[in-house]
């Protein structure tokens, strides 16, 4: 820990000192040099710094950095002749630029520039080294805050451009609103992109952002903070939340299909004393609001307020322990029983996980397992679900007691790691176990990144009779081709539709059909989530095979669910 200080302090030190370089040195050239463009390059940490707002005025470098690449690539994408982008990104790679300025401390090329109504320009790119020992570079050419400020796909404003338009409004006195920042998330943009490709899923993010810029909300800034993630500054006395639900929720038309794309919102309402404070740090507040829907379909915002903030803490405090987690043997492999709808009966059981912390809290897979698919430490818990639900079976089998089947859920990551998908074939393959009885739960999503990155992995384990479900079918942009190209055993309705059970006719219309087409390709239905008698009688009823949900059992511990197989076939 110490040392991880050490280093952060160390590296905190070459940044404010390669600051201060710059403050010193650049000053001094360009009031010789006169350059309309100036930025100063970071070799050795591949970052941008500019600040062309300041450098008109006063010389000023207060400015902010931005990842090189990225500037590099915005521009690019923007102004430069796509004949020449190639030779461009070439030209100014920081490994080109670090071999060219060794031989000479300057380099320079042109490139042709494209302007709007076909206006080309042949324009010169300058580097020179201000400072070799600290790799930092002057590079000097044209005027491109406002690009480096803008999204280059929607045309709205990136990070930085957001944070430095909104601390313009909030440092300008005359403004009286009272403002509030919405951080705005696509639910399972993925899928758009993994359906319609990239250039669709580009459209929607358009679409997106037109959408807010159009809406009543009117924004006074909109920008794409990453990938799906939009935020906008706007009047909080003008939020109707009531728009807002209709508002996260369009209707969009990509290459003549249509498509339900949802969004969830956070909300910061921006207090007055704040208003001279840091706009990343409520962006991120916003953004932790977000975190906290709990229920898209009931209501899609949230509006931060402090004990959102305590208990991000606290939950910050449990992502550092869960490193450690495994190690420490602290997830438990819980079990819910699936029922047969007709006869009522345990029919298999699905395999979730669950942590327990050192302090005796339980935290929920909802929380943790995005969490290790981000540090890639999900497949090692996966494994372990995986083994320990095959040795409690076997184990079982091998004392003549009753086993049913059990699914494990599989993660998009799992099928990434080659290591680990090898080590499950080998597992499943060397149970003495009836094979139908390891079964893996796969999402659309997922299915997508299995299509297109191990899809062997799986039709091994398909080829020695493994069972595999379509998880979650019809919670995210369903296609039917993942249905109708791959042969899914069971397919699992999800929750979203037995919530809507009784609510409209239509409603129960879409249930009764995906179960009729769920049977007519050949493979049963699993309805996840059902919790009352009413939906448990109505599915029966539409002939849904198997049931599984609160109105039946719990996921519970290992042993009660021993307990209940016991009972069962006594
Ligand atoms: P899932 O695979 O769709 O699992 C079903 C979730 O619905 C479980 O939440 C279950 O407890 C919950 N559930 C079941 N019946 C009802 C009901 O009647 N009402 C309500 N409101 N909820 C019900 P859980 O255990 O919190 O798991 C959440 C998700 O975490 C799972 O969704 C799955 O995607 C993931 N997960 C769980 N265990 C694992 C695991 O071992 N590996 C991986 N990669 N993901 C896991
Ligand atoms: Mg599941
Ligand atoms: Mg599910």
């Amino acid at each position: 820990m110490d040392r991880e200080n050490d280093e952060d302090i160390k590296l905190w030190n070459a940044e404010s000192r390669a600051m201060e370089l710059i403050h010193e040195q650049v000053d001094h050239r360009l009031i010789t040099m006169e350059y309309d463009y100036v930025c100063v390059i970071n070799l050795s940490l591949n970052t941008i710094y500019i600040d062309l707002d300041q450098l008109h005025a006063e010389w000023d470098w207060t400015g902010e950095e931005h990842d090189y690449d990225e500037a590099r690539l915005s521009l690019t994408n923007h102004f430069i002749v796509a004949d020449d982008s190639e030779t461009f990104l070439r030209r100014s790679s920081v490994e080109n630029l670090r071999r060219k300025l060794a031989k000479k401390d300057d380099y320079f090329f042109t490139i042709r520039f494209e302007y709007a109504n076909d206006v080309r320009l042949t324009k010169k790119f300058h580097y020179s080294y201000l400072n070799r020992q600290q790799g930092l570079v002057l590079a000097t050419l044209k005027d491109v805050t406002s690009l480096l400020d803008q999204d280059w796909l929607t045309e709205e404003l990136n990070r930085s451009g957001f944070i430095r338009n909104v601390r313009k409004i909030l440092h300008d006195e005359s403004r009286l609103e009272q403002f509030a920042i919405m951080y705005i998330n696509i639910k399972g943009f993925k899928a758009i992109n993994d359906l319609f490709g990239t250039e669709g899923g580009d459209r929607a993010l358009r679409g997106v952002s037109q959408i807010i810029r159009q809406s009543s909300l009117k924004p006074y800034a909109v920008g794409r903070i990453e990938a799906d993630h939009f935020v906008c500054l706007v009047d909080a006395n003008t939020i109707d939340y009531e728009e807002i639900k209709r508002l996260l929720h369009q209707t969009m038309v990509i290459n003549n299909r249509s498509l339900d794309v949802y969004g969830v919102c956070g909300i910061y309402l921006i207090k007055d004393e704040e208003r001279y404070g840091s706009v990343a740090k409520m962006c991120d507040r916003a953004r932790m609001a977000k975190d906290y829907i709990e229920d898209e379909y009931v209501q899609p915002y949230a509006v931060f307020d402090e004990e959102m903030r305590i208990s991000f803490m606290a939950r910050n405090e449990a992502l550092g322990e869960l490193r450690s987690a495994l190690e420490r043997n602290e997830f438990q492999v819980y079990y819910q029983p699936v029922y047969d709808a007709m006869t009522g009966k345990i029919a298999s059981a699905e395999a979730l996980v669950r942590w327990r912390r050192t302090n005796g809290e339980m935290v929920s897979p909802a929380v943790f397992v995005p969490v290790l698919e981000e540090s890639g430490r999900i497949s090692q818990m996966d494994l372990f679900v995986e083994r320990s639900v095959l040795a409690f079976l076997e184990d079982r089998h091998a004392k003549g007691q009753s086993v049913v089947p059990v699914s494990m859920n599989m993660s998009q990551m799992d099928f990434y790691d080659k290591d680990m998908m090898a080590s499950v074939l080998m597992d499943v393959s060397n149970t003495p176990l009836p094979m139908d009885y390891t079964r893996f739960e796969v999402t659309e999503t997922a299915y997508s990144t299995v299509a297109s990155n191990n899809r062997n992995a799986l039709l091994d384990m398909k080829n020695i009779g493994v069972k595999f479900y379509l998880d979650d079918f019809g919670s995210g942009y369903s296609s039917f081709s993942t249905i109708r190209d791959y042969d899914f055993d069971i397919i699992k309705m999800d929750m979203g539709f037995v919530r809507k059970i009784g609510t409209s006719q239509k409603a129960d219309a879409v249930i009764r059909s995906i179960i009729d087409m769920t049977h007519l390709i050949g493979s049963k239905v699993v309805a996840e989530g059902a919790e009352t008698k009413e939906q448990v009688d109505f599915l029966r009823e539409a002939g849904c095979d198997f049931i599984q949900g609160y109105y039946y059992s719990k996921p519970l511990p290992q042993e009660e669910f021993a307990k209940l197989l016991d009972e069962q076939c006594a």
